[in-house]
């Protein structure tokens, strides 16, 4: 995948050094935004110092730039940029300087832009711009704001149908929705992707910096989140730090994905050659249907928080269910004949549901909505659904929380009176943030052993890496990376 590398410095001499630092850091090309600079160089021999092909732009304000002079100055700007050696000029599709480029940028090879800061449009309509700004351009290039999931697909479409021509050309889609189209533009067709020299020094919104494209450059694994709101995922910082412990050319991307949009996700993900992505709420359930097959552990609990795509095929896996098994081990808890209380009917319920029968513990599902819990205990043997307030007066060897009850964001209650809290008991709360919730301080005021979901969650996405990558990153890494993200 050919990098260049967007130059946003200032000040001409420190643009100068940051392009020959991009080609040393191994860019294949670079792009320098004269309109940012001040003041506009009129001595561009010192870029003769840059071995690697060289864009010059000088974008207009009304397509994102700040360039506000004539366009006959930007026409002469061109013409000594072209005398100085830079291959190629950029100029937007909607410039004046266009309908004259044959008689005033001769020999000129043109890079022919357009971008929308707002929205996408069809991919019928993107295939059209194409097809227009590639007459008298060497590369038609588009960019623009990725909203929704069904943006990534237009952006994909258009660019199935583009490369028919066999011509050059680069489709962008801007926004962090859009960061798939950047790391995956080879799968695309795009003929080179823009990036950042630095993280902190982006162009245009979603771009990625060099170091981490560099990394991608051979059979790069892409694997990502969906989900709805995520805004505060901490899986991308640990399935990112476990690319880099196993030196697995990777990326973890976040789609917030509604859904209605489940079904355009998965044409996307299999158009840019993804490994698999993790599912959270609200799909683990909803994606069952879409999916060709399930893993026996995830056939048993029917949700799904990870998919595999593999020779066309999308398949369902539960890691959550490996999450609270190897939790309940890490603490040493014996689960085997113990009386075990699961709080929730949803999806972790279901797992901790899976894991403790598994292990032959005996089972008692409480949840709000009494329907949910028996339809719960149906799927499993040897599991009992009773009303909240039953539970209360029964006593238990363990205690799983599954509800959302305490965790940030959510009310701050109990989701069971804390006197069924006891010495020699072990209380679990998959919640992980905040680490202590008043579920956990009560148990541990009244005794007994307390953990958070921290664990599961490390070992949830220690056995997603490993069924995409084949391979085990150092527990370590995971769990140190959770920890930075929650500080
Ligand atoms: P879910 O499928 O939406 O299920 C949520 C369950 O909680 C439902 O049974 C629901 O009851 C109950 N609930 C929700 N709000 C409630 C309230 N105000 N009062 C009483 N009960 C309430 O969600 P999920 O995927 O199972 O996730 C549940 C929790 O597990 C979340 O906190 C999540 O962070 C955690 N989790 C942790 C990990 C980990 O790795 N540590 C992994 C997965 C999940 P109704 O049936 O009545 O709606």
């Amino acid at each position: 995948m050919r990098t260049c590398v967007s130059i946003i410095d200032n000040n001409p001499e420190e643009a100068l050094n940051s392009a020959k630092l991009a080609e040393q850091r191994g860019a294949d090309m670079v792009e320098l935004r004269f309109d940012l600079m001040s003041p506009l160089p009129t001595q561009l021999g010192g870029f003769s110092s840059v071995h690697i092909p060289k864009i010059a732009t000088l974008r207009l304000a009304s397509q994102g730039g700040r360039y506000t002079r004539s366009e006959k100055d930007r026409l002469a700007f061109f013409q000594s940029a072209m005398k100085a050696g830079f291959h190629l000029i950029d100029l937007e599709s909607s410039s004046p300087l266009w309908d004259r480029r044959e008689k005033e940028l001769r020999g000129a090879h043109l890079i022919c832009s357009y971008h929308d800061f707002e929205r996408t449009p069809s991919g019928g309509a993107i295939l059209e711009m194409m097809v227009k700004a590639s007459s008298g351009a060497a590369i038609p290039k588009a960019a623009f704001r990725v909203n929704e999931i069904k943006d990534l697909l237009s952006i994909i479409d258009a660019a199935r149908m583009f490369s028919a021509t066999g011509k050059e050309f680069v489709l962008i889609g801007m926004g962090e929705l859009g960061e798939v189209t950047r790391v995956c533009a080879d799968r695309i067709g795009s003929a080179f992707t823009y990036a950042s020299l630095e993280k902190g020094r982006e162009a245009a919104p979603g771009q990625v910096d060099l170091d981490s494209l560099r990394r991608l450059q051979d059979g790069k694994v892409i694997t990502g989140i969906i989900g709805h709101p995520l805004s505060h995922s901490l899986s991308p910082a640990m399935h990112e730090s476990a690319f880099l412990a196993c030196g697995i050319p990777g990326r973890y991307l976040t789609f917030p994905v509604r859904g209605d949009e489940l079904e355009t996700f998965l044409q996307v993900a299999v158009e840019v050659e993804m490994r698999g992505f993790n599912v959270t709420i609200p799909h683990k359930e909803s994606i069952v249907p879409l999916l060709d097959r399930l893993d026996p552990t995830a056939e048993a609990v029917r949700a799904v928080n990870t998919v595999v795509l593999e020779g066309g095929d999308a398949i369902g896996y539960n890691t959550d269910v490996h999450g609270i098994v190897m939790a309940l081990k890490e603490h040493g808890v014996e689960v085997k004949g113990r009386k075990a209380l699961v709080l929730g009917a949803g999806g972790a319920a279901r797992a901790a549901c899976a894991a403790l029968a598994g292990q032959g513990a005996r089972i008692t599902v409480a949840n709000r909505t009494r329907a949910k819990a028996e339809s719960l205990a149906q799927r499993f043997k040897n599991i009992h659904a009773v009303p909240v307030e039953d539970a209360q007066r029964e006593s238990f060897d363990l205690v799983i929380n599954c509800t959302p009850l305490g965790m940030k964001g959510f009310p701050d209650e109990l989701p069971i009176s804390p006197v069924i809290f006891h010495e020699g008991q072990f209380v679990m709360d998959t919640i992980y943030n905040p680490p202590l919730t008043r579920l956990l301080q009560e148990a541990q005021k009244r005794g007994a052993q307390i953990a958070n979901g921290e664990s599961m969650l490390v070992h949830q996405a220690l056995r997603s890496f490993e069924i995409w990558t084949g391979k085990v990153p150092p527990a370590e890494s995971m769990a140190r990376a959770l920890r930075e993200g929650l500080e």
